[in-house]
């Protein structure tokens, strides 16, 4: 009989995560029972926000138990099916964990069908939580108007990359902050933002400056921590913040200052922090108009893959460090059925 390898988090980390927090151990292949299906997966999406499952403290999910198999995000083929409702080959979204094969009722997935010329991959990220992140937090929490300045700070990253070019699609003008020449290249040229600052080797608040003269009347929030506090400095009367993430603070690392946070008060600015999961309802008509635009060529993303459930800590790592490309997923297996 296949072995199961499977990830069960051992000890809570401090800090960033390591290998000692978990233990790898082999579990029997299982089998699915009375109107269950079996899944194999394929792709484990590596959020950042993974690591905040980790914690005792709740986030926006129970936190992960402990010597139990790791939650995760991913996208399956099933394998066999005691459900009429979900045929051997059905590629589906779930949460299979960090895992090889996994058991499921089928109101806990979702079957996806991915078009011929959009890789499967994109199907648990850009046209999944990343996507819908970026459509729903730019438009129902920032409220947009043509022609106003926008700030996305991790512009280059997953949700920051679509944030930047749905709102070029809206008629903002749009800056874009990232780490690093070749993330800011990619941004000018692939994706057209040309407002693109390096936080890494550049003053923010000069650059802010130089492409904000009349101020920033948005902010798509995924960093916090210093760049926030410069751009919450230029913020206008009335502007809006979606708070989507703060991932310099995911590790410990400290949050904003109270000066800036007055700076909410001074210009009656609204700061709303949101989750993807309050948008559900809207998956459908978002994904759709998401797959159109990248099968027009206007909407334009990266998917950075690791082979092998053994990299999902090395893929964890790449995102706090800044140096993934892209999506982050880890290949568990290979597609198809
Ligand atoms: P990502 O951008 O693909 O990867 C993270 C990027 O953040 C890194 O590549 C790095 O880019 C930057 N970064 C990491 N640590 C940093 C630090 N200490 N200081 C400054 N920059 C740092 O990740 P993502 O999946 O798109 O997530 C972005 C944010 O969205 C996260 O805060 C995440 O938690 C949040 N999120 C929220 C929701 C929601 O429902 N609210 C859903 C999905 C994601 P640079 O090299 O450019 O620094």
């Amino acid at each position: 009989m296949s072995r199961n390898t499977q990830w069960l988090l051992k000890s809570r980390p401090q800090g960033e995560v390591g290998r000692g927090n978990f233990e790898i151990c082999q579990a029997d292949k299982p089998a699915p029972g009375p109107n269950q299906v079996l899944v194999r997966n394929i792709y484990l999406l590596v959020p950042p926000s993974m690591r905040l499952w980790m914690d005792e403290k709740e986030s926006y999910f129970p936190p992960q138990p402990l010597n139990q198999v790791m939650m995760g995000i991913t996208l399956g083929v099933v394998e066999a099916s005691n459900h009429p409702a979900l045929r051997p080959g059905t590629y589906v979204n779930g949460m299979g964990g960090w895992q090889q094969w996994y058991v499921a009722q089928v109101d806990q997935l979702l079957p996806v069908a991915p078009h011929p010329e959009i890789p499967l991959a994109a199907y648990r990220t850009v046209l999944d939580v990343q996507g819908l992140t970026a459509y729903c937090g730019l438009t129902d929490v920032c409220r947009p108007k043509a022609g106003e300045t926008l700030v996305v700070t991790a512009a280059a990253g997953s949700v920051g990359s679509l944030v930047c070019q749905i709102g070029r699609q809206l008629g903002l003008r749009v800056i874009g902050v990232a780490g690093g020449r070749d993330k800011c290249e990619w941004l000018r040229a692939e994706c057209g933002i040309e407002g693109v600052i390096d936080y890494k080797s550049e003053d923010v608040g000069a650059r802010l400056d130089a492409l904000c003269p009349k101020g920033v009347d948005l902010l798509f929030e995924n960093v916090g921590g210093p760049v926030m506090d410069l751009v919450l400095d230029r913020i206008n009367t009335s502007s809006r913040i979606a708070l989507c993430g703060m991932i310099s603070t995911y590790n410990g690392g400290a949050g904003q200052s109270s000066r800036s946070l007055m700076q909410l008060v001074n210009k009656s600015a609204r700061m709303e922090g949101f989750l993807v999961l309050n948008y559900m309802d809207r998956y459908a008509e978002v994904v759709q108009k998401l797959q159109a635009w990248i099968l027009e060529g206007r909407l334009k993303y990266r998917i950075d893959i690791l082979d092998g459930l053994e990299q999902t800590l090395e893929a964890m790592s790449r995102a706090f460090h800044g140096h993934n490309r892209g999506i982050q997923l880890v290949r568990i297996s290979p597609e198809g059925p």
